[in-house]
């Protein structure tokens, strides 16, 4: 059983153990006799709370449900359908919708057992006098009784539904934007993915349609010479060396994301080519001066960038298809340069 549910369960039967008790010591001192039924009742609440770990939800919900059966029976057939009785009735309603346990059927069928129940027990107290009547003071203080019992109840298990609803929806909510922000992030780099550099290019475009930008394409040259000559895990390291690198050069100007591999996708919003070759060459001097060590060793890197900007003709794929084919010649040509 939920933990919420059993809470609930557990604070509605102290009340109402709480509510026997307090109608047993007022029946003693008004009618001066010893009535064993409400005792009864009392002690079967009282055991339902012991065992509330023992039972599960349906079961405990099904003797909450019999006990206020038992006890209104008993209650109207011993002073008539007086003192605001039958309210005690309602707190099942809470725990019945609440639990999740019970299928939308069953949630109906108790709701018309109750009714049912209800005007059942009227008639019979109609065609059936009471044991006794309680006096004006009994029955008001029963009114009472009966009005604070119930709707406390209720309050207190709203409460805790809807908190543990609201609980459960910021849990929801805040676990949805941890696997949006991990399904489109690099694990090595922890730089955006692909996937995600694309859709903000995309957003940009629907946003801002008639708006310049440029993309970049970078690769390390000679990756595969780090790899080789420190080892798998230095390449790592420098990857992770890089990606800092260009998240503190790209700050708020431009957005970057881990291509793939040892390459890195640039997108530089409201920049022509001209704008995006001098941030580019900025950051292909960095990495060229960027002194990397890997256990005691002192090493660099140098990076090849092809640059486009937006024609407002060609789609996107057509852009970047571009920037990789200037990549292409920059490495061609020599590798360690910016190639607009
Ligand atoms: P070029 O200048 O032509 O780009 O040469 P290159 O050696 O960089 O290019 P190549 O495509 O031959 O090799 C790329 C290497 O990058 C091969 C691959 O093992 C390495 N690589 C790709 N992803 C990772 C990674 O996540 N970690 C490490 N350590 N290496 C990677
Ligand atoms: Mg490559
Ligand atoms: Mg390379």
């Amino acid at each position: 059983m939920p933990a919420y549910y059993r809470k609930a369960l557990f604070i509605s039967e102290v009340i109402l153990a709480a509510y026997f008790l307090a109608s047993v010591v007022l029946l003693l001192f008004t009618t001066g006799a010893w009535l064993w039924p409400p005792v009864v009742i009392l002690a079967g609440t009282v055991i339902c709370i012991l065992n509330i770990d023992r039972m599960n939800a349906r079961v405990n919900l099904v003797c909450f449900a019999a006990i206020i059966g038992a006890w209104l029976t008993w209650f109207v057939h011993r002073f008539g359908w007086s003192g605001g009785s039958p309210n005690i009735l309602v707190p099942i309603l809470p725990l019945v919708f609440f639990n999740i346990y019970e299928p939308p059927v069953g949630k109906l069928i108790y709701s018309f057992a109750l009714v049912a129940f209800r005007i059942l027990l009227f008639a019979w107290s109609l065609s059936h006098a009471p044991v006794e009547a309680l006096d004006h003071t009994d029955n008001l203080v029963f009114q009472i009784l009966n009005s604070v019992v119930p709707l406390l109840i209720l309050t207190v298990d709203c409460i805790l539904f809807s908190s543990s609803i609201q609980a459960s929806e910021r849990a929801l909510t805040i676990n949805n934007q941890e696997l949006h922000r991990e399904a489109g992030t690099d694990p090595l780099t922890g730089l955006p993915n692909r996937r995600a550099l694309l859709d903000e290019i995309e957003q940009f475009l629907h946003d801002k349609p008639d708006s310049q930008f440029s993309v970049a394409i970078a690769d390390i040259d000679f990756f595969k010479k780090v790899n080789d000559t420190y080892g798998h895990n230095c390449g790592d390291e420098t990857l992770k060396a890089l990606a800092t690198l260009f998240m503190d050069a790209a700050s708020q100007k431009y957005r970057l994301c881990r291509w793939g591999g040892e390459e890195f996708c640039f997108f530089l919003p409201e920049m022509n080519i001209d704008d995006a070759g001098r941030e580019m060459n900025d950051l292909n001097i960095a990495v060229r001066q960027k002194k990397l060590r890997f256990r005691e060793t002192d090493y660099s890197v140098t990076i090849t960038i092809g640059v486009e900007e937006n024609d407002f003709k060609s789609t996107l794929e057509q852009i970047l298809d571009r920037a990789d084919r200037k990549l292409y010649m920059g490495k061609v040509g020599g590798r360690d340069r910016v190639v607009i």
